[in-house]
């Protein structure tokens, strides 16, 4: 569970790296999503997911 983003497994996710829409870094992983704007799922990286994480909790 812990290190369920990490291995080889990414690489079958197509488009799994680009831009993240939430801080801009480009060739990051995007394996994580969230609630965007318009309730819409996005997907943004490893950096704002655990930023997310510890807003909430
Ligand atoms: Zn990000």
């Amino acid at each position: 569970m812990a290190k369920a983003k990490r291995g080889k497994t990414n690489l079958t996710v197509k488009g799994w790296r680009g831009s993240c829409p939430q801080c801009s870094r480009t060739g990051v992983r995007l394996l994580w999503e969230t609630k965007g704007e318009d309730d819409k799922n996005i997907k943004i990286c490893k950096v704002c997911d655990a930023a997310i994480r510890n807003k909430a909790s």
